[in-house]
C-alpha cells in the first residue's frame, strides 16, 4: 500500500507538555484519491493528529517523540505549516474559523497562495462553482452568516490553496442535515471530480463512513480498528458504539 499513499503517520506518539500521551503508537495510510475517515469519541487524539500533519502542534507546547508523517513519501514531520501548505496539504479547523469582519470574497483573497491574480481568480471560480451560495453571497460579511455558510466557507478557503490533501475536523459539526448533505457532496465531487485526497475527521461515523473509502477509529490515541467503510459498517461494534444500532 505504500507506493499509492499521499500521506502516511508512522508508528506516530505525540506528547503534550512533555507528558500527556495524546497519540501512542498510531500508524494511519491515506492513499491518493481517497477519502479516508478518522472517527474516535472526545479526546480520542483526531484533533492531535491533524495539527501534527499540518505543523501546528508546537502552538499547544505538542512534541512528535516517535515516528513519521510522510507525504509523498518525504517525511515532512519537521516543517512548518507555510511550508506544507506550499506542498500540497490544507487543513479546516474545527469551528469554521473565518474573518469575521471581512465579506467572502475577501476571505478567499487570504486564503490563497497564488503567483498570479488569474490563478487566484481561477481557484476562486472554481469554489463559487463547487458552493454557489458563497457566490451569490460573496459581498457579504462572514460573520454574519449562517454556521453552514461559514463551513463553505472556510472549506472554500483551504481550496484555494489548490491542495492535494484537504484535511477536514468535524465539518459537521453543529450543522443542520440538509447543510451537512451539501457539504458532503461537495466532499465527494472533490475526490471524483477534481482527484483530491480528503482526511475526514468527524464524531459523526454514520456520514463519514457514507462517503469514505477507508476509515480508522481511534481511541485513547490508538487505533483500535480499520478497514473499508462498507466492512466498518457492518461490524457490529461499530454498530452498537459508533452508529448508535443495537
Ligand atoms: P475532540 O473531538 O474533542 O477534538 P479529539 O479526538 O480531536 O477530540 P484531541 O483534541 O486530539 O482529541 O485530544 C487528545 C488528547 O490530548 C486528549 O486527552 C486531550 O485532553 C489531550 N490534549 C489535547 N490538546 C491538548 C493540549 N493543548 N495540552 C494538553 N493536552 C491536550
Amino acid at each position: 500500500p505504500e507506493r499509492d499513499c499521499l500521506l502516511e503517520f508512522r508508528n506516530i506518539r505525540i506528547l503534550y507538555d512533555n507528558a500527556i500521551e495524546a497519540i501512542r503508537d498510531v500508524s494511519i495510510a491515506v492513499p491518493d484519491g481517497g477519502i479516508v475517515a478518522l472517527l474516535g469519541s472526545n479526546g480520542a487524539g483526531k484533533s492531535t493528529l491533524l495539527k501534527a500533519m499540518s505543523g501546528i502542534l508546537y502552538t499547544e507546547e505538542g512534541v512528535i517523540e516517535n515516528g513519521s508523517i510522510r507525504f509523498r513519501g518525504e517525511d515532512v514531520h519537521h516543517l512548518g505549516p507555510d511550508e506544507l501548505v506550499r506542498r500540497g496539504i490544507v487543513q479546516v479547523p474545527e469551528g469554521r474559523r473565518v474573518f469575521a469582519a471581512l465579506t467572502i470574497d475577501e476571505n478567499l483573497q487570504m486564503g490563497g497562495y497564488t503567483r498570479t491574480n488569474a490563478e487566484a481568480r481561477e481557484r476562486r471560480d472554481r469554489v463559487f462553482a463547487l458552493f454557489p451560495r458563497l457566490h451569490e453571497r460573496r459581498d457579504q460579511i462572514a460573520g454574519y452568516m449562517s454556521g453552514g455558510e461559514q463551513q463553505m466557507l472556510a472549506i472554500g478557503r483551504a481550496l484555494m490553496t489548490d491542495p492535494a490533501l484537504l484535511a477536514l475536523d468535524e465539518p459537521s459539526l453543529g450543522l443542520a442535515p440538509l447543510i451537512i448533505d451539501r457539504i458532503y457532496e461537495v466532499i465527494v465531487r472533490l475526490r471524483d471530480e477534481l482527484k483530491m485526497t480528503v482526511l475526514l475527521v468527524e464524531q459523526n461515523a454514520q456520514r463519514a463512513l457514507d462517503i469514505a473509502d477507508y476509515g480508522y477509529i481511534l481511541e485513547t490515541g490508538r487505533v483500535v480498528l480499520d478497514g473499508p467503510s462498507k466492512k466498518l459498517v457492518a461490524n457490529e461494534d461499530v454498530q452498537e458504539f459508533y452508529l448508535g444500532i443495537s
